[in-house]
């Protein structure tokens, strides 16, 4: 299982850069097919130069044509948010997170039983909570406890404040917390950035938090990270909870018209 999932950050990763790479050189390639197309409607056809202008422009057509196929290739994921409880979706794959984190460690869950709900790609949340249980296990070589909790919470103005890049409203909130080997200052500095890791040579991708991260930011959502050496982690995640929802249905009571029996 764990082999699948680095495996799987790996090409996630790898498809987000090559859709990344291609779309830039998309761009870079209609301007130069572009001006190509011009300087060759501007030369006489009968010029060497024509002929020159128009193997640009077939090389440029080439190269096009890949762009558009690595494109393809990295959009190959199709995400499909919909309104979902985040328990639910905890709950769904917990058999596999103990399989993950192992018999050494205890993992614990407290899912909060009024969570509110949350509009996501189901598959979005499973890579988010596969991914820190895999760091906090990782983090705990010895054993240790893990916790999974979830909550409703509020990012209110003095959070938001204090916490650059959080936004003010209502979320439901996702905590993943060991008590492992925790991080130095300059550890924590780089979280997130695509490859780092501090993982030897083949167990590392350093994909596991960028991919969280992505997941979070075009989910509207925010992560908070609190760790303290040879204490351990806390990664809080926060989601944008679905307004206006659970608005209880008033059941109005028949009342029988005046006269009427
Ligand atoms: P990877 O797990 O492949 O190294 P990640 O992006 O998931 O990549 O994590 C990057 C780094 O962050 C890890 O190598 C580790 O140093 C640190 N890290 C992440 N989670 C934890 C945690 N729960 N406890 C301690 N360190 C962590």
């Amino acid at each position: 299982a764990f082999e699948q999932l680095r495996q799987a950050q790996k090409m996630e990763a790898l498809g987000q850069l090559a859709g990344g790479i291609a779309h830039d050189f998309n761009n870079l390639l209609t301007i130069i097919n572009g001006y190509s197309t011009l300087l060759l409607r501007s030369l006489d056809r009968e010029s060497p130069q024509h002929q020159e202008a128009e193997q640009i422009l077939k090389a440029g057509d080439r190269a096009a044509d890949l762009t558009r196929q690595l494109l393809t290739f990295s959009r190959r994921q199709i995400l499909a948010p919909r309104m979902l409880n985040l328990n639910d979706q905890i709950r769904g794959i917990e058999k596999m997170l103990h399989r993950v984190v192992g018999e050494h460690i205890y993992l614990e869950t407290s899912l909060a039983e009024d969570i509110d709900l949350i509009k996501i790609d189901p598959g979005q949340v499973e890579q988010i909570v596969m991914n820190l249980v895999v760091n906090a296990g990782d983090a705990m070589k010895d054993g240790g406890m893990m916790s999974i909790a979830t909550t409703n919470a509020e990012i209110d103005q003095s959070f938001a404040s204090t916490h650059p890049g959080s936004v003010m409203g209502g979320y439901v909130m996702l905590a993943v917390t060991d008590n492992g080997t925790g991080m130095t200052e300059e550890v924590k500095s780089r979280l997130f950035e695509p490859f780092f890791t501090t993982k030897e040579m083949g167990r590392g991708t350093g994909l596991g938090l960028a991919t969280v991260y992505g997941i979070v930011k075009q989910n509207g959502g925010y992560i908070d990270v609190a760790s303290e050496l040879e204490k351990g982690t806390t990664f809080r995640i926060y989601l944008p909870r679905l307004k206006q929802q659970n608005t209880p249905v008033k059941l109005v009571p028949e009342v029988p018209a005046e006269g009427s029996h």
